[in-house]
């Protein structure tokens, strides 16, 4: 395989937060690239289903440096919008995004880190991973998976209502993906929504920004060591955006209890009735996409990897950037990333001794 080149730092993955931390390597005076597998700039935004929009207005869905523009006619901009933005920005700040290149390995090499892709190698003084999870679906092992004759997808794969007019389709999932997609078909086809627990709403007048505020306050009081707020989860599960609470008002989100497994036809619940199905979509969320650190040896529980902010317990050369809340409050959100890529960098420059 041959050498790519040197350079302070390689960035995994070229979505919102490997532009952030893009954003802020060019600040410290750092040399990087980003090398990001997908062939066009915008990450997973460039996969949602087509009525995806945004649960915040545009000026709280920005990265840092540049803020969103509002969408023309729409309060909550829609995925398109966000694959337009990411796209400007990267090109704005001339971000070295490198695609469509695949990282498939890192490795311990002396006094660098070896990045192995599906086209050259790089060395590295430090690797800051940003690969999301949106390429890592995760599906509940139940009962009877395999038996079901019907269609069987997730999150990642549905489209639009159209596909499924007429049909019988049971929607797994009490979470934001699980609610607007359940309301997006209600409509169209004969829809059983299930979840865990009773589906709990944030208050209508709540969107992304009180979950924003919320996982600062959090930060706050843990920072300062004060008692745990609880975060966005204590605000609820679900942001009522328009489309999911036109849908709960008109009675069409009724939620069931989740059932005891899959038939061939359908359904199981617990009392023993069953209900067929033409399809069952599970929204039932991601494992973060890790894959390319399995040489460093670092893997954690529930499949994340250990750290004390982003950096890597055990590596402190690699940061983890944009997960969720394990590698900083609300770093899997446009707005949220900022501060962690900040972060990052920071401590980044602080190891190679360019600060
Ligand atoms: P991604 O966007 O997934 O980018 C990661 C990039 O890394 C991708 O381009 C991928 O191809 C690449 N990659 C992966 N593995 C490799 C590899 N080995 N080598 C090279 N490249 C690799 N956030 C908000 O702020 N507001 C919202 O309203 C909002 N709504 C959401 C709705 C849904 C249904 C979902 C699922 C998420 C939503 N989010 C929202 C959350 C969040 O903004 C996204 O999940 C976001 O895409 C995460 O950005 P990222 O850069 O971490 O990952």
């Amino acid at each position: 395989m041959s050498s790519a080149g040197t350079v302070d730092v390689v960035v995994v993955g070229g979505g919102q937060a490997g532009l952030a931390a893009g954003y802020h390597l060019r600040r410290a005076g750092l040399s990087f690239v980003i090398l990001d597998a997908q062939k066009t700039p915008g990450g997973a935004w460039q996969h949602t289903w087509d009525s995806l929009c945004l649960f915040s207005p545009a000026a709280y869905s920005s990265l840092p440096g540049r803020l969103m523009p509002p969408q023309q006619g729409e309060a909550y901009p829609d995925a398109a919008h966000v694959v337009d933005y990411l796209t400007e920005y990267e090109q704005r700040y001339e971000l070295p995004v490198h695609r469509p290149v695949r990282v498939e390995a890192v490795h311990r090499d002396g006094p660098f880190l070896r990045v192995e892709t599906d086209t050259a190698t790089w060395r590295a003084r430090a690797v800051i991973s940003a690969t999301g999870t949106w390429s890592r679906p995760f599906i509940p092992a139940v009962a009877g998976r395999t038996e079901f004759t019907g269609t069987q997808l997730h999150t990642v794969e549905y489209q639009c209502p159209t596909d499924f007019a007429g049909q019988k389709v049971i929607v797994v999932g009490g979470g934001n993906s699980g609610a607007q997609i359940a309301a997006d078909l209600a409509h169209d086809a004969d829809l059983t929504w299930v979840t865990l627990r009773e589906p709990r709403y944030l208050a209508d007048d709540i969107d992304g920004r009180a979950l924003f505020d919320a996982a600062t306050a959090r930060r706050r009081a843990l920072d300062e060591g004060r008692t745990d707020t609880g975060g966005v989860a204590s605000l609820g599960d679900i942001v009522a955006v328009p489309p999911v609470r036109a849908a709960r008002d008109a009675g069409l989100l009724k939620a069931q209890p989740m059932f005891t497994r899959l038939t061939q036809t359908g359904v199981q619940w617990a009392d023993g009735t069953r209900t067929d199905a033409d399809a069952v979509i599970w929204c039932t969320g991601f494992r973060p996409a890790l894959s390319h650190l399995a040489p460093l040896g670092l893997r954690g529980p529930r499949g994340h990897l250990p750290t004390t902010g982003t950096q890597a317990l055990g590596e402190p050369r690699l940061h983890l950037l944009g997960y969720g809340d394990w590698t900083g409050p609300a770093s899997a959100t446009l707005i949220g990333v900022g501060r962690p890529a900040r972060e990052a960098a920071r401590q980044i420059a602080g190891l190679l001794g360019a600060v």
